[in-house]
């Protein structure tokens, strides 16, 4: 401010300085200088306001050029002026940066979440949404901003969810890729904040829906399957209670009476396999198992149940390499192979033939497999024999002794060891069912070294 006087100063005294020169030099009178100087005063102050206002105005052309990196004027009040709003600019410029860089971190979070988030003004319009609200409801950012979103979500319980204006709880409704074979079910839930607007979550609950019908499923079953030997068995109990039997009758009963517990033992014992397998950790891949034992303890077992159940022969042959191990667990493999060979024997009329197969393949893996000459298994079912409970033929698995939990049982163990289940069958022909061990799960002599031990047996 100082400067900015002594120059209005200097400038005042160099007019009239210089009026008085040019006045001594053309009349030099006293009074005539005096005025000379006073009116050389007047015109410097005249020169210096239009100065100033010069760099007024270039300060003013800089503020609305935009352009505030350079200032344009670098002097005086006016430069400190335009430096001072400049550095204003520059902070506040920073703060919206640092406001927009806050902005886009919580955008980037609600986009990373796996659930669907929209958010909705308050007229009900789409400001914004994350892919996975993209993918739940089929919205396209380009087409669908600034759209009502009950326009473009068309479900009958999710216009009326909204026309009731009730956010309490959510809704279940189908998702944009929901089809009759694959459905998606989504949970959609309104939160209402600010003035008016509204905070859009939607879930992809289709794993959860299909767990809780699998459990129901798999409830109504389970007490479906124990009902009915419990109910033979409260019939014949009664029957005993009630007629006067004679000693062959009585003895008769007792038999049926037994099948139906064993048949009951089964279920359970199956149930509890299945339970275990699914809540164990997963088997070592360390711990070896020899597969000829493991056969060769399936294989008197086969040799018995073919006998229990037909009473005639099979004609079960095993073709296992020696040295073959695999890592997993004993009791788990014993139970995959022993459900495998037992169907062949229970789907197969005595007199067919039955095959075992173990052996390491070319590439490292270790091949099991059982092929039968049986009733075969026709095309539709194959994709769902491993679900609990699914049975192709409900009498011949019951007559058996079946529980319809066989190949689940089979298919966790599979699982768990990452190996793969193959299943090849043509009704009225025969099946095959055959498991793949991976690489790191084998250990196997050198094939020349190792010998088949093919063997023919006959159950009798
Ligand atoms: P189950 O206790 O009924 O045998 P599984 O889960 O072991 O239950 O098998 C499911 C169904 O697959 C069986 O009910 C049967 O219809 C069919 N199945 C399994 N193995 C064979 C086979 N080797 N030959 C023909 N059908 C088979």
């Amino acid at each position: 401010m100082l400067i900015r006087l002594l120059s209005f100063a200097l400038f005042q005294a160099i007019g009239a300085l210089l009026a008085a020169v040019f006045m001594r030099a053309f009349a030099p009178t006293h009074g005539g200088m005096v005025v000379a100087a006073l009116a050389g005063a007047v015109g410097a102050t005249y020169f210096w306001l239009l100065w100033d206002l010069s760099r007024g105005l270039r300060v003013m052309r800089w503020l609305r050029s935009e352009q505030t990196r350079e200032v344009a004027v670098e002097s005086g009040l006016w430069g400190e002026f335009s430096n001072r709003i400049r550095r204003l600019l520059r902070n506040n410029e920073r703060a919206v940066q640092q406001r927009d860089e806050r902005l886009q971190e919580f955008l980037a979070a609600m986009q990373a979440s796996p659930n669907g988030v929209v958010l909705l003004d308050k007229d009900f319009r789409i400001e914004w949404f994350n892919d996975s609200a993209a993918l739940h409801f089929g919205l396209d950012a380009r087409r669908d901003l600034q759209q009502h979103f009950a326009n473009l979500v068309r479900d009958p319980g999710f216009a009326e969810y909204v026309a009731a204006k009730n956010f309490d709880s959510d809704v279940l409704i189908p998702g944009r890729a929901s089809t009759a074979s694959l459905p998606v079910r989504l949970s959609v839930h309104v939160h209402p904040y600010g003035e008016g607007r509204s905070l859009l979550l939607s879930r992809d609950v289709t794993a959860v829906e299909q767990a809780e019908a699998m459990r129901r499923d798999f409830v109504a079953n389970v007490s479906h399957e124990i009902r009915t030997p419990l109910t033979v068995l409260g019939g014949f109990v009664e029957t005993l209670q009630t007629l006067p039997l004679n000693d062959s009758e009585r003895a008769h009963y007792l038999d049926l009476m037994a099948q139906q517990a064993t048949r009951m033992q089964s279920l359970v014992s199956d149930l509890l396999t299945l339970s275990r397998l699914e809540g164990s950790p997963l088997p070592s891949s360390h711990e070896w198992v020899d597969v000829s034992s493991l056969v060769e303890q399936c294989r008197q077992e086969a040799g018995e149940l073919s006998r229990v159940l037909w009473g005639q022969t099979h004609s079960l042959s095993f073709e296992i390499q020696s040295g073959l191990s695999l890592a997993g667990s004993a009791t788990e493999l014993h139970s995959a192979f022993f459900n495998l060979i037992g169907n062949a024997v229970r789907y197969t009329p005595a007199g067919k033939s039955i095959r075992v197969i173990a052996c390491a393949q070319d590439d490292g893996s270790a091949r099991f497999a059982v092929h039968d000459q049986g009733m075969g298994i026709a095309q539709e079912h194959i994709p769902r024999l491993t679900e609990r409970f699914y049975r192709v033929d409900r009498s011949r698995s019951r007559d058996t002794g079946g529980t319809g939990l066989g190949l689940a049982i089979v298919k966790h163990v599979v699982q768990r060891h990452g190996a793969e289940l193959q299943i090849a069958s043509v009704a009225g022909e025969g099946s095959h069912f055959q498991i793949i061990f991976p690489p790191q799960r084998v250990q196997a002599r050198p094939r020349a070294q190792a010998e088949f031990a093919p063997r023919e047996i006959a159950a009798h």
